[in-house]
């Protein structure tokens, strides 16, 4: 049987290491909050008291924490991944952080003589509760092969999208075309309402047509409701736009829209929406119309 450590069990960790559990691994968890290990352990899994005895046995270790610096302390720490696990493990981080952050600890964990992946996750809380996410995934062809039980596990679309780091690079455009989408959903809508057009009815023509996408088709009845409850919150989407826009920069790609949308997202923000799933948009078309009164 193989052990797998989960550090990070939160609103996707905690199912993902479920399915896990499921599909016969020994999952060992380790969540900084400690009521999170508990809900593991009543779901068939073991629990650890720090990140160096969870990692200590293990032959894969996943992370799946917040952010850029999250993933560095836990995997560079002295008490971390890196110092404390048998080398020859695989480690993989399917947290959405950096692509500059997921290569240096890519370099550092293979001086190491660990195996190494990122591979960041799309599909939200109810694609990790049904174990159907999208994984898209940058390292080694022969890490990719031994990590796909893993992915099957946890996810339904899985593809191996080139060296480290990659997989952060692609997950960063996903975060820019969801934002931008979601943006021009929110501002159909409000124009529409300008109009008293029944907004059921365009929705359901404008998802038949070109106009078509998956925000039409899963979150605008939700928007139409003014129902804004997370889902995936503003707060890590506006991280999201803050890796994009620094490694659109870093690479001298000029995207216009995506550093608007990542200034909208902001705005959401600063006006308190950070808790809101990120469909909340639509607050911010509507304040910036003045129909938010
Ligand atoms: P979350 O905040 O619910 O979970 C993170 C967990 O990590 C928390 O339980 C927290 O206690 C724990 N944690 C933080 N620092 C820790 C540390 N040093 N040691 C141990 N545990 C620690 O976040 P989430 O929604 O599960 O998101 C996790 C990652 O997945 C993020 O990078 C996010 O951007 C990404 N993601 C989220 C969604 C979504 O819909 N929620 C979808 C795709 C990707």
């Amino acid at each position: 049987m193989t052990t797998v450590a989960f550090i990070g069990l939160g609103i996707m960790g905690g199912p993902m290491a479920a399915n896990l559990v499921k599909a016969g691994f020994d999952v060992v968890g380790y969540n900084r909050s400690p009521q999170k290990i508990d809900n593991l352990v009543k779901a068939g899994g073991r629990g650890a008291s720090s990140v160096s005895e969870a990692v200590k046995d293990a032959e894969i270790i996943i992370t799946m924490l917040p952010d850029s610096p999250d993933v560095e302390e836990v995997a560079l720490a002295k008490d971390g991944i890196l110092a404390n696990a048998k080398p020859n493990s695989l480690y993989i981080d399917m947290s959405t952080i950096k692509p500059s952050t997921a290569m240096e600890i890519a370099k550092q964990a293979q001086e190491k003589g660990f195996g190494v992946l990122d591979a960041p996750v799309s599909g939200g809380e109810q694609g990790a509760i049904d174990a159907n996410l999208s994984i898209m995934v940058g390292g080694s062809a022969s890490d990719f092969e031994k990590a796909k039980p893993i992915f099957e596990a946890v996810g339904s679309t899985i593809v191996h999208v080139g060296p480290s780091g990659s997989g952060q690079t692609v997950k960063a455009a996903n975060q820019l075309i969801v934002a931008g989408t979601i943006e021009l959903v929110a501002e159909a809508i409000v124009f529409l309402e300008a109009y008293g057009v029944d907004t059921e009815s365009a929705v359901k023509v404008l998802a038949g047509g070109l106009a078509g996408n998956r925000i039409l088709d899963r979150k605008a009845s939700s928007m139409l409701a003014r129902q804004f409850k997370p889902g995936f919150r503003v707060e890590l989407h506006h991280k999201d736009l803050g890796i994009l826009t620094e490694s659109a920069r870093q690479a001298q790609v000029i995207i216009p829209l995506g550093a608007l949308v990542s200034e909208l997202m902001a705005s959401l923000k600063a006006n308190g929406n950070g808790d809101l799933d990120h469909s909340a948009l639509l607050l911010g078309v509507e304040r910036l119309c003045g129909r938010d009164k």
